[in-house]
């Protein structure tokens, strides 16, 4: 077999990671508030000082050797699901049968260009800030669409299910009011709510709420510590845990009007994707789908498609007010409000990549 690198990929690093690889390493990052300035000037961040924590894509921003990225990818692979935690002990910087045979996977469930190599799109997706919740490889060859947690977990309640959720007291961030949270948390849960016969309901009583929301730095005592500035940006459990961790690194925005940040994350769609975890999805290939495993900084994907609906519905029935109308008039709304017709889109998300590359190797 091939294990070669592409020769984009080869030039791709040659070319453009020296001259933006900058000197500086992560441990010059003494504090959040360091990190943010150094990496988008615009951010001014009041929140007390905090250890960094190293995450994959700052990794690669220190690395431009061959076997370097080899190594990172496979550290990513394993993370993600990719490659048999038993391996992990002989990793190595060599292009490998398992590594191949990780990358096709990969490639499948991001819904990429299937070659078995490290090319460009394939590292271009590595380093797009994620989801923390593992992948899971489908047994069926290539999955064409929404998957499910082992076993197909999901709540059961008797009839008109209602979930409850609250914020947790301690575990908030403070640069956005409470109020705008709750109301992206509000919005988001009712996405879900209106495609299926569950509803939810806010609480202030914690302890008892059916889900649980928070912010948390690095390591939070769940085994699945958080790495800091992008990387991965939140994850929640399978039906019935009701976990919902968001990483408090992140610069968290529920207005791209007002946030100039060039490494804001929308609060909305971290929001709605990882709902979608705590009722039972897993990630799916189909890129517009709000279950995709990744999302960019500054992107905004809040609106439920086709793969969603049908992957939650066929775990709780229709809401019965739903129709597949009612998601088309949505649809055409939604674009309308964002000014970019659907037939925009593929430019809009070119325009979205170059500027994440940007970002990247600044
Ligand atoms: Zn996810
Ligand atoms: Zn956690």
């Amino acid at each position: 077999m091939n294990h070669s690198l592409s020769i984009s990929a080869i030039l791709y690093f040659l070319i453009i990671s020296p001259k933006c690889l900058p000197a500086t390493v992560i441990s010059e990052y003494k504090t959040l508030e360091d990190r943010h300035s150094k990496l988008d000037p615009s951010v001014k961040t009041s929140s007390a000082a905090s250890p960094i924590i190293e995450n994959y894509q700052v990794s690669f921003l220190n690395s431009n050797r061959e076997s370097d990225i080899i190594g990172l990818s496979k550290n990513y692979l394993h993370r993600f699901g990719y490659l048999r935690p038993q391996q992990k002990v002989t990793f190595n910087n060599e292009l490998d049968d398992e590594l191949e045979s990780a990358i096709i996977q990969f490639q499948s469930s991001h819904g990429l260009s299937v070659t078995g190599k490290l090319d460009f799109e394939t590292i271009a997706q590595i380093k797009t800030p994620r989801c923390g919740v593992a992948d899971v490889i489908s047994t069926l060859h290539g999955s064409k669409r929404y998957q499910y947690f082992p076993g197909r977990p999901r709540w059961t309640r008797r009839m008109h299910m209602t979930l409850t959720y609250a914020f947790s007291p301690d575990y908030m961030i403070r640069y956005l009011s409470f109020s705008d949270i709750r109301a992206v948390f509000k919005r988001a849960f009712s996405r879900w709510s209106s495609v299926i016969p569950v509803g939810f309901s806010e609480t202030e009583d914690y302890v008892y709420a059916d889900i649980k929301i928070g912010f948390y730095s690095g390591d939070h005592g769940d085994s699945e510590p958080f790495d800091g500035i992008l990387g991965v940006l939140a994850h929640s459990f399978s039906p019935e845990s009701g976990k919902f961790h968001l990483d408090a690194a992140e610069r968290w925005a529920v207005d791209f009007g007002s946030e100039e940040s060039t490494i804001a994350i929308d609060l909305e769609s971290v929001a709605t994707h990882e709902i979608g975890h705590l009722l039972g999805l897993t990630h799916t290939p189909i890129k517009e789908a709000v279950m995709y495993p990744s999302l960019k900084p500054r992107e905004r994907k809040t609106d439920l498609q086709l793969d969603d609906i049908q992957g939650v519905q066929a775990l709780y029935g229709s809401n019965p007010n739903f129709t597949m109308n009612s998601l088309l008039e949505s649809d055409i709304a939604t674009n309308h409000a964002f000014h970019y017709p659907i037939t925009t889109t593929k430019f809009f998300n070119i325009f979205v990549l170059m500027l994440l590359l940007k970002l990247l190797y600044f």
